[in-house]
């Protein structure tokens, strides 16, 4: 019998975020192959684990197949952690879970925190249905592409991103997708956790952005397709907390035509009305 492979999820911030399985898990497997070593020897000796470690990061995950199979056929079970979070989310592990399992290695995940997951709770939009991006890729074209790709998507978008591009990004979301609702979570589990809301807008900035962040973009109205009759697409959006300046300007932007004919058709709707 060969040994398993642990996939082990370690705190994205507050150390007491580790579980009781995960600790006994790693003191108990053979090796523990870590994203940085150094990173995770801090982890280790918080929690007395004694465990030896070897690096495993994402230039050289493919070249410690043979190494870790052969561990495992000598019948050592090995686990496979990041420097926070879970593995494989936007994180070393992805390349070689998928041929390990093809292999017939025996894939044990230890659940614990993920930056994923501890955001969306965070947001203050439906959860029913979401759909996790990661990191955008930096290329303008590879950046079309995915958002032609989910521009449309009714759930809520979950993404990524390190401080220093985050306005950059949120440019590029408005770009692409309007200006919808947005809610970040930053430094999660930290000292500075912070929640906010606001609307994407082609002027909205972030200022001096610090720590680490998700986006969460709220889905494309919650519908797949836009109302016919773009008052009543209006009519959606101030009832989802839009103001009637982004609603406007939102309508516009989605339908390509001028603000002015979204602006007068609110204004005789309203004077009709009274
Ligand atoms: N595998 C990790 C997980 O399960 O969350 C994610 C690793 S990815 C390389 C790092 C990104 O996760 C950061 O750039 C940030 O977007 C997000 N992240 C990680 N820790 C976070 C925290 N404490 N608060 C907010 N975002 C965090």
């Amino acid at each position: 019998m060969p040994g398993s492979f642990y996939i082990v999820s370690t705190p994205i911030g507050h150390l007491d975020d580790m579980t009781i399985r995960a600790i006994n898990t790693l003191k108990s497997v053979a090796f523990i192959y870590a994203e940085d070593t150094r990173q995770t020897s801090k982890l280790l000796k918080h929690y007395a684990i004694k465990t030896p470690l070897i690096s495993l990061h994402e230039h050289n995950e493919l070249a410690r197949i043979d190494e870790i199979i052969s561990k495992l056929e000598e019948d050592l079970s090995v686990a496979l952690v990041s420097d926070a979070g879970t593995p494989r989310i936007s994180d070393p592990g992805d390349q070689i879970v998928p041929q390990l399992i093809e292999r017939g290695i025996k894939i044990v995940p230890i659940p614990g925190p993920s930056a994923l997951l501890t955001a969306l709770v965070t947001a203050p939009f439906e959860l029913r249905e979401f759909t996790f991006i990661g990191f955008i890729p930096h290329q303008k074209k590879a950046q079309k592409t995915l958002f032609d790709r989910i521009k449309n998507y009714p759930g809520v978008l979950v993404f990524y991103e390190a401080p220093h591009r985050i306005n950059a990004t949120l440019k590029v979301m408005y770009e692409h997708l309007g200006s919808r609702l947005v809610s970040t979570a930053r430094e999660l589990t930290k000292m500075y956790e912070t929640c906010e809301t606001f609307t994407l807008s082609e002027t909205f900035e972030i200022p001096s952005p610090k720590g680490e962040y998700v986006i969460m973009v709220k889905g494309f109205y919650g519908t797949l397709a836009l109302p016919e009759d773009y008052l009543e697409h209006y009519e959606i959006l101030r009832a989802d907390g839009w103001s009637e300046k982004d609603a406007i300007k939102e309508v516009a932007h989605a339908r390509k035509i001028p603000k002015n004919t979204v602006y007068m058709a609110v204004k005789n709707a309203k004077k009709e009305s009274e």
